[in-house]
């Protein structure tokens, strides 16, 4: 069965795929409003989202589909102790697709591994969230025509910022495309990305605490919000919080096509002054998000219509451990009859990486 767990799942060429179709959505809603007919999707939230929620709902019902909503993780059985593994099992009894989000990363993963039908990841903590990534390509394809050749900032948290994650592993198949990584030392972006995905790759890129610095180089901009729900300390988080500030006057120094993305929600790190300049597209890449999630839909149910059974460690070379991976945010720490899964990264430099939410494991 196929499912979207990390970005990586889909091809460059799918990707390009998916924006055709979006594009076509969005010209011509009316061609699309009965392709899912009878079909259903769950979406299943257990952390706070109003966009990618509602994106969801509001595709499906755009697809002349239903929709199943589980009010929060609260209100479901997951709070009588019942497993990922189990509650999507349930839910596939009832669903043709499910759509996801925990604060345990690697959720998604052992949800498709249990699921009978496809599931969507819509953010594993602070690990990845690449629906929000389709929303973010599709804003860059109808800005900039294009992807090869860009340098693109990213600033903020880019630690904890899933999202984050989720585009550079979507630039970094591109041609020439350069990044920018802009934030606290304390918020760096982690290593598994830096040397699994930027230096695996080739890709180009900078860090710097700078961003008035790196501003006009910058083809597209995307910042974010310090994610305080990941913080163990609240004054870290407050010390850290107001970081980067976008506000008019640094505009001045950003290029004249540039292209602000943000995948929201915004706290304080773009001053809304900003929202009517025309390089200021977070809110254009909301209605973009609901037509690749249509898209992506689309895509999913109608390869479940001859699902193939997926191995989702196929390929990979596993070790099977005694002892647990360390992030304290990794579904393998709270769901315990999860075995404990590593995959060989690197075998001369003896990397090996949590299957579920990629930590590397300790030698
Ligand atoms: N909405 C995005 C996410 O769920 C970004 C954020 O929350 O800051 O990751």
């Amino acid at each position: 069965m196929r499912s979207l767990i990390d970005i990586s799942d889909l091809s460059r060429k799918e990707i390009d795929e998916m924006i055709s179709v979006a594009e076509d959505i969005a010209e011509n809603p009316a061609k699309y409003s009965e392709k899912c007919k009878g079909k259903k999707i769950a979406t299943l939230f257990f952390e706070p989202s109003t966009r990618t929620r509602l994106s969801f709902e509001a595709a499906m019902y755009e697809l002349g589909g239903n929709v199943l909503s589980v009010p929060g993780e609260a209100l479901s059985s997951a709070a009588k102790g019942e497993s990922v593994a189990d509650t999507v099992k349930v839910i596939s009894a009832y669903a043709d697709i499910i759509a996801m989000r925990s604060p345990k990363e690697g959720a998604a993963f052992v949800a498709a591994n249990s699921a009978d039908v496809p599931v969507i990841n819509a953010g594993d903590g602070g690990h990845c969230h690449p629906t929000q990534t389709l929303a973010d390509l599709f804003t860059i394809y109808r800005e900039k025509g294009g992807f090869d050749n860009l340098t693109v900032g990213f600033c903020g948290d880019l630690k904890y910022g899933r999202t984050v994650h989720s585009l550079i592993t979507a630039l970094s198949r591109y041609k020439n495309v350069k990044i920018v990584l802009i934030s606290p030392e304390e918020l760096k972006l982690p290593n598994y990305m830096k040397m699994g995905v930027i230096e695996k790759t080739g890709m180009q890129y900078e860090e710097t605490g700078d961003l008035e610095k790196a501003l006009p180089e910058l083809d597209v901009l995307y910042m974010t919000r310090v994610q305080r729900e990941r913080f163990s300390d609240e004054k870290e988080y407050e010390r850290l919080k107001d970081a980067y500030i976008l506000t008019e006057e640094k505009m001045k120094a950003a290029k004249k096509d540039a292209c602000v993305l943000h995948p929201l929600p915004r706290v304080n790190e773009i001053s809304v002054k900003i929202d009517g300049d025309k390089r200021a597209c977070y809110f254009k890449q909301v209605k973009n998000g609901k037509y690749m999630r249509m898209a992506l839909i689309l895509k999913l149910l109608g390869e479940a219509e001859n699902p193939v059974k997926e191995d989702l460690l196929y390929g990979l070379e596993i070790i099977r451990s005694a002892s647990k991976c360390e992030n304290p945010r990794c579904i393998s720490q709270t769901e315990q009859e999860l075995e404990s899964l590593f995959k060989v990264v690197d075998k001369s430099a003896n990397v090996c990486r949590c299957v579920y939410c990629e930590k590397r494991k300790r030698t």
